[in-house]
């Protein structure tokens, strides 16, 4: 039997798909390989599910192609997007811009999408892992998708199955082969919005301590990639924090072009580089007897302060 659309991935995206498919009078089926629906969606915001901002500007958007991005914003709107769940049964509750379920559990969100997808009779099929999509081929009507289970025949496959991140939520990058094997073009993946790893072991000196600073990237010939700045995370592994994670995405693409980036970390950046050295003669002149890592307290974070002074010893 030839199913009319195969949505393939039961994450947000896919469900989002199965359910448009479905109110446009489409006959749905989604295969999802893992045992429940949604799985990444319980892990975003905190666990609160951030579904929409009302601040969609084109500068809060990355990628080779912008009008991409245009166009699927101009499709769907955060109005449209508030309007939708609403009618799911989800009341929007705003803060600075960003919204989340009025109920503050992300797992409403996955409720929410996974009743509407059986109010509207679409077939959802866990446990199945889809390892191929066929094109069709001489004159064949439709796609052939092979599981683990069997081969579906498809008029329409809508391919749902996320990227790279959080493979522990199902994601491994399957999408990437199944893309090519339908000949599109795909580019390179890179990570974004991530951590930074440091090498060397001073990292775990300083884990679990939050600093509000800012963050340069610059490339080895010292031009300025990017920068942001808030509160810094510094973790046993290295450092974490929007910050570090605004700039992930450019020392990613440096170091996949063969650059080798480098950050800078500003941890006084309310006070200009000449105030700061100002400082310090000051209080190595009035506090000429203490020990060196009392003269930094009450101007960076003690910890910090010895890890710094560790690294220059
Ligand atoms: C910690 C964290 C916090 C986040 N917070 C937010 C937030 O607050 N707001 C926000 O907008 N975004 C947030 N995101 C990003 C957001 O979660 C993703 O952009 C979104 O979930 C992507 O949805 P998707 O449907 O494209 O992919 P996914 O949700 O990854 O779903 C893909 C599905 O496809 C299935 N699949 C994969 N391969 C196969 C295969 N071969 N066969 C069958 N099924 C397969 C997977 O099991 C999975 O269920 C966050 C992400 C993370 C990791």
């Amino acid at each position: 039997m030839q199913e009319d659309i195969i949505v393939i991935g039961a994450g947000a995206s896919g469900m989002m798909a199965a359910i448009t498919a479905a109110v446009n009078g489409g006959q749905v089926l989604i295969l999802e390989q893992l045992s429940q629906p949604g799985k990444k969606l319980y892990a975003t915001g905190n666990g609160k599910c951030n579904y929409t901002n009302r601040y969609q500007e084109m500068e809060c958007y990355r990628g080779e192609d912008r009008s991409f991005i245009e166009r699927a914003l101009g499709h769907f709107s955060c109005d449209d997007t508030l309007r939708e769940f609403r009618r799911m049964g989800i009341l929007p509750q705003e803060r600075d811009g960003y919204y989340y379920p009025v109920s503050g559990q992300a797992s409403s969100v996955v409720d929410a999408l996974v009743r509407q997808i059986k109010l509207l009779g679409v077939k959802l099929h866990t446990e199945e892992h889809v390892h191929g999509i066929i094109p069709p081929e001489n004159g064949q009507k439709g796609y052939q998708v092979r599981t683990d289970k069997r081969t579906y025949q498809a008029r329409c496959v809508i391919l749902a199955v996320g990227g790279k991140a959080a493979p522990v939520h199902g994601t491994r990058g399957d999408g990437y082969a199944m893309a090519k094997q339908l000949g599109l073009n795909v580019l390179t993946p890179l990570p974004a919005l991530t951590s930074c790893v440091l090498k060397g072991d001073f990292a775990k000196e300083w884990a679990k301590i939050r600093v509000k600073g800012r963050v340069s990237l610059y490339n080895k010939a010292g031009e300025l990639l990017a920068q942001d700045q808030g509160e810094l995370q510094l973790v046993s592994y290295g450092l974490s924090g929007i910050p570090f994670f605004q700039v992930s995405r450019y020392a990613a693409r440096a170091l996949e072009t063969g650059d080798k980036p480098y950050l800078l970390l500003d941890i006084l950046p309310d006070y200009s580089m000449e105030e700061v050295g100002q400082e310090l003669t000051r209080r190595r002149e009035a506090f000429a007897d203490y020990p060196a890592e009392q003269v930094l307290e009450g101007m960076v974070h003690k910890v910090l302060g010895r890890v710094l002074l560790k690294s220059l010893a």
